[in-house]
């Protein structure tokens, strides 16, 4: 299978006529290709989304809401195409992908198409002056938005959906090592009726097409979502132009248990923020912080439990654990593996890639891996993995697992366990993390802000943030 860009309303060729070869990580094999695009293929995407910006932004909110619903429900539709594209593309367990990919790709679609109807500016009334000030929210243009891999059509739509909300027209980028429900958004699109150029999806390398959108001069605002590596280029470029910029990046996040919490709770559900995707969530918990007399009994049953998990073919219904989503990961992950030997820890469970029997004898597994024994500094347990690689660490003081909590560059997520509702709040406000969840993992609401501190990024997704982002606001003064 072809895949093909989405410009201005159609499904077109690359410029130069180049492909890329698209893997199914479950069976390390090539099942499709995707443009190879550059300059070329981006500057007629933001031509296209130029030309439609004036129509689009004057179309009423109520109208742009509704083609966004139309789209939210076509992905409905298309659930289980959608949901086997994604588990194919990706490695992910195929119910993972029905459950809560596919499923918060429309939630994100209908969350926008109604959010932007209630989407109201300020007025300030001057007192004593007679002047009133009101603020306009105007939409930028041509917004460029980059995503990553590891939840496909669930990151893609996230930006997507405020951005066209908000009045904007888009210039888009799903990563290359999965490309494929992007492409089948794109026939939804033109099947919704979405205006031609109002959303443009070109495929292809980071270094070319997602560059190429960057350092474009027409794009002012850009909202990215992968690597801090990635992050810290992009802001290079956008930064000396003036663009408005969004990065959502790397984490390192800390799942921190105490002795008094709810054990069956948070052993099930660490099980689950540990590897669920494999591990390659940006919210999952990978340095698990045991309060020193639950350590043993937690670390037993942690140990168990992980090894009953079953490794296997997306595709099965048992299968928890899939593929990882590249060869080169693969390798990244267990380079890993290897590095938290070299610095003294213990593997107590997996530590290795797996061979799968049958039609994925050639796929890219890696054993859900447990490490004990490293300190919390060290680079294992600073540095972003982003696999089925936990680590766990006892601590006997609050103030200790705070400062262990936040010893890393990063700051995206954490989870506190206990029952002491106190100290959890105490705990929580001291966590350097954008988002923090006590008592649950991954309990998202949409309309709350998300994004993370430090070296995980800038700005906040989510609510009315990302129509604030996505939008300019003017001060029109007006004196009595
Ligand atoms: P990545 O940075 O390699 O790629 C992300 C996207 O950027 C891809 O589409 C890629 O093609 C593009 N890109 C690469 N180089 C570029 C460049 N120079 N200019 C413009 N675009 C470029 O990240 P990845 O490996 O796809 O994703 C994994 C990373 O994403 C992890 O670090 C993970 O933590 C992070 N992530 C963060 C969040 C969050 O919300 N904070 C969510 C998911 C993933």
């Amino acid at each position: 299978m072809k895949l093909q860009n989405y410009i201005n309303g159609q499904l077109v060729e690359p410029v130069a006529g180049q492909y890329i070869d698209n893997y199914n990580p479950a069976t390390g094999e090539v099942y499709s290709c995707i443009p190879d695009s550059d300059e070329q293929d981006v500057e007629l995407a933001v031509k296209a989304a130029q030309a439609a910006f004036t129509a689009w932004a004057n179309t009423t909110a109520e109208k742009r809401g509704r083609i966004l619903m139309r789209i939210a429900d076509l992905i409905d539709q298309n659930l289980d195409r959608l949901a086997e594209a994604e588990s194919i593309d990706n490695g992910k367990p195929l119910k993972l992908a029905k459950t809560v990919d596919i499923p918060r790709a429309s939630s994100n679609m209908r969350f926008y198409g109604t959010a932007i109807q209630h989407f109201a500016s300020e007025a300030h009334y001057m007192e004593g002056t007679e002047a009133i000030n009101y603020t306009v929210r105007h939409p930028h243009g041509v917004a460029g938005c980059i995503s990553p891999w590891n939840l496909p059509l669930y990151l893609f739509t996230w930006k997507i959906a405020p951005a066209l909300a908000a009045g904007n027209c888009v210039v888009a980028k799903p990563s290359e090592v999965t490309p494929m429900t992007a492409y089948l958004l794109s026939e939804i699109c033109m099947e919704a009726g979405l205006p031609a150029g109002v959303l443009n999806i070109v495929h292809g390398y980071g270094h070319k097409v997602g560059a190429a959108i960057v350092s474009h001069p027409k794009v002012p605002v850009i909202s990215f979502t992968g690597g801090t590596t990635t992050g810290k280029s992009i802001a290079a470029t956008a930064a000396p132009m003036f663009k408005k910029l969004s990065l959502e990046l790397g984490g390192k996040n800390p799942n921190i248990i105490f002795a008094d919490c709810d054990f069956d709770n948070a052993l099930y559900t660490s099980v689950h923020s540990s590897f669920a995707n494999q591990g390659q969530i940006c919210l999952c918990g990978s340095r698990i912080f045991i309060e020193r007399p639950l350590y043993d009994k937690f670390k037993e049953a942690f140990v168990e439990k992980v090894k009953a998990l079953t490794v296997g073919d997306p595709l099965e219904d048992g299968t928890k654990v899939g593929a990882v989503v590249s060869e080169q990961h693969m390798q990244k992950v267990l380079s890993y593996i290897e590095l938290a030997k070299e610095e003294g820890g213990t593997i107590l469970a997996g530590g290795h890639q797996v061979q799968v029997e049958g039609r994925c004898a050639k796929g890219w597994f890696i054993a859900p891996t447990i490490i004990e024994g490293l300190s919390a500094e060290c680079r294992t347990n600073t540095e972003e993995i982003f696999g089925p690689v936990v680590t766990l660490i006892p601590f006997d003081a609050e103030e200790e697992v705070i400062e262990y909590a936040n010893c890393t560059a990063y700051g995206l997520s954490a989870t506190i366990w206990t029952q002491n509702l106190t100290r959890a709040h105490r705990v929580a406000h001291q966590l350097h993390s954008g988002i923090v969840w006590i008592n649950t993992w991954l309990l998202r609401d949409l309309r709350t802000p998300f994004g993370g501190m430090k070296s995980s990024g800038v700005g906040r997704e989510g609510g009315f943030e990302a129509l604030r982002f996505f939008t300019e606001p003017q001060n029109v003064c007006v004196k009595l």
